[in-house]
């Protein structure tokens, strides 16, 4: 007899489950303080998430961790909380999540005592089915802490009927659909996976060892190994478990292999402009993308204005490759969080003025253009472009170093749902009215392919994730209404 499906209590006020994340993780094994450099790593990846970050570190016998909402530093800028740290291995994982979603249980790493030791994982990605799954581990008599679609590890790596920690999660891996960058640790290893598609970044370094061997450190990023001083080893494979313990570091491919699809908005946004992402850095390729820019939709101007920080490289690509004078027309104030933290709409608003300034010695009486990454809502393009303009520029420009963004993301970058998309529901000639430019445009999808050095764009095996651009959705969408609207409207071809 079929039983009926129990569903999941609805979210408490003010939380709800909605998988919009957007998360920088790091982990060290073998290492003198690891919890102390766990900490400068975490800072260093900030930009990946600046609501909650948390360290769980382990000392040969014991775990230890400690969380908290809000900044690195905040949580972590204390000699007495690192040392409530101790040992030689730690993961560390910065969280950037949507309103509602800021409870401490939320907060990474998740810990667990199971049967065989303890397990603390660190999740960077989104997965499609964690929903799905929830309600059948929920079935099976699981009982969850948090709302976060990453605790199903948790519960898939406890009812694995495999005997090692190892297997145990790859036994979970198999079941999950989604992005994932992971770091984990357990009383044996420090372990590291990502996704078969590669979506999410993970990289391995090296560090001067705290028993004079080798020392080794997982980071979503290259920048977070610069801060610690750690050399970079080489970038975590698609698909690929790697297993770091005292006897070294050992790769494991339970999967496989598919043509990996790394997601293209790292490069065009999310990633540290002094990272080097996949073999390719990051800073000079957003230059060659605002340099196509200037060739694919040149602007008849006087002075090239990024939006900081964000469109600086690509604005200065486009100003060499326009040979146009590259200027600081607006300056950002940077002690107030990037607007999108800001919950609601007016808030938003707000944010962008508390953030923003125009230089008007800058910008008075030039035709300017103003060059920025995306537009997602379309909130600070129309204020700048209104701030420019009140600081007396003859003509505003926009210039935009990605395609429209036309579709949400459900792979772990935080986008809106698809109705605020801008883009979604507007032509270029409607965005441009609404934000008050005198024109608009975006680089092509072929373009910035080009940019990144691939060819345009072949839809039988593209070599990104590019859905929020093009609607070609990777991994399946099994969870939610919005997802199967979304996929839906696409087998509809429309909307
Ligand atoms: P909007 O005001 O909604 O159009 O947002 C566009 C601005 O937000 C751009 O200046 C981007 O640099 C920035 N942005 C784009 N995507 C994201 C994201 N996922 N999280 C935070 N900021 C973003």
């Amino acid at each position: 007899m079929s039983q009926p499906l129990r569903e999941l209590p609805p979210p408490a006020p003010g939380e709800d489950d909605k998988p919009h994340e957007e998360c920088g993780v790091f982990g060290v094994w073998n290492v003198t303080d690891a919890a102390a450099v766990t900490a400068l790593g975490l800072h260093a990846l900030q930009h990946r998430g600046q609501e909650a970050s948390g360290i769980v570190s382990f000392d040969g016998a014991h775990f230890h961790a400690h969380k908290g909402l809000g900044l690195v530093a905040d949580n972590f800028g204390s000699a007495k909380i690192i040392a409530g740290l101790p040992g030689r291995s730690a993961i560390g994982h910065n969280r950037y999540a949507t309103t509602g979603e800021t409870a401490l249980r939320n907060v990474q790493p998740l810990y667990a005592d199971f049967a065989f030791g303890g397990f603390a994982v660190g999740h960077n990605g989104n997965l499609t089915n964690a929903l799905s799954l929830r309600r059948m581990l929920v079935r099976r008599g699981c009982i969850f802490q948090s709302t976060t679609d990453s605790e199903v590890f948790i519960h898939l790596i406890a009812i694995s009927l495999y005997a090692t920690v190892s297997d145990r999660l790859i036994d979970a891996l198999r079941q999950v659909n989604g992005a994932y960058s992971l770091v984990a640790l357990s009383n044996s290893a420090l372990m590291g996976v990502r996704d078969p598609l590669g979506v999410r970044p993970l990289i391995l370094g090296r560090l001067p060892g705290a028993d004079g061997g080798a020392g080794w450190v997982l980071a979503s990023e290259t920048c977070a190994l610069d801060i610690v001083g750690a050399s970079f080893v080489r970038d975590i494979e698609p698909g690929e478990v790697v297993t770091i313990d005292d006897s070294g570091v050992h790769s494991i491919r339970p999967f496989a292999r598919r043509v990996p699809r790394f997601c293209i908005f790292e490069y065009v946004y999310f990633a540290r402009p002094d990272s080097v992402v996949e073999g390719e850095g990051v800073y000079a390729a957003r230059k060659r993308i605002g340099a196509e820019l200037a060739a694919e939709s040149p602007a008849p101007a006087d002075v090239v204005v990024p939006v900081p920080d964000s469109g600086v490289p690509a604005a200065m690509g486009f100003a060499e490759a326009a040979r146009i004078p590259f200027e600081l027309g607006i300056i950002r104030n940077h002690y107030v969080g990037r607007t999108f933290i800001e919950p609601t709409d007016q808030i938003r608003h707000l944010g962008v003025r508390l953030k923003h300034s125009a230089n008007r010695a800058v910008l008075e009486g030039r035709r300017v253009v103003l060059v920025d990454d995306s537009i997602v809502r379309g909130t600070t393009s129309r204020k700048i472009v209104e701030m420019v303009r009140a600081a007396g520029a003859a003509e505003v420009h926009m210039r935009v170093s990605s395609p429209p963004t036309t579709h949400s993301c459900f792979y772990g970058i935080d986008t809106p749902e698809r109705g605020k998309l801008l883009a979604a529901t507007h032509d270029v000639a409607e965005m441009a009215a609404l934000i008050g430019a005198d024109s608009l445009a975006f680089i092509s999808i072929d373009g910035l392919y080009r940019a990144l050095g691939r060819n345009a764009r072949d839809a039988s095996v593209p070599a990104f994730c590019d859905a929020c651009f093009t609607w070609d959705y990777p991994i399946p969408l099994t969870d939610s209404a919005e997802n199967e609207a979304a996929l839906a409207s696409q087998l509809l071809g429309h909307g």
